[in-house]
């Protein structure tokens, strides 16, 4: 998946997803991509978040849109991915997913299970191109 988080000049938050579904999936699969709060959560007040990974798991998890209420409680980026992420593997410790998180004064955050490293790229008008970043992950 491919989870888009844009946060326009006049303060307008959105996210988005494109994804090819999980491999060897079964005709008519609807996966976590196009789930409001699964695959990808945005509110304008707050922030916005997206996951990619095991769509299966992590879509009964809602962990975009818990990352974005973490954000609307106080946390940061960082922790509100960490929780989304926390929360599945808690049940599924083996479950491969990231999840990345944005508050509405551009603070980035991710986090991820079942990998070493989570790449994200960013991109914000103090750079001239879009720089890669990774986490690791617990
Ligand atoms: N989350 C997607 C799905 O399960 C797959 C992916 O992230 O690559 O449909």
């Amino acid at each position: 998946t491919i989870g888009m988080l844009v946060i326009g000049q006049d303060g307008h938050i959105v996210a988005g997803t494109s994804t090819n579904g999980a491999n060897h999936k079964i005709p008519g699969r609807v996966g976590d991509s196009p789930i409001p709060g699964a695959g990808a959560y945005a509110d304008s007040e707050v922030g916005a978040a997206a996951g990619t990974g095991d769509g299966d798991v992590m879509m009964r998890f809602l962990p975009s849109f818990l990352a974005v209420e973490q954000m609307r409680s106080g946390v940061t980026p960082e922790a509100a991915a960490q929780e989304a992420i926390s929360r599945i593997a808690k049940k599924y410790p083996s479950f491969f997913g990231g999840v990345i998180a944005v508050n509405k004064d551009g603070v980035i955050g991710a986090a991820c299970n079942g990998m070493e490293k989570f790449p994200f790229s960013v991109m914000n008008d103090t750079i001239d191109a879009p720089i890669v970043n990774y986490v690791n992950c617990t």
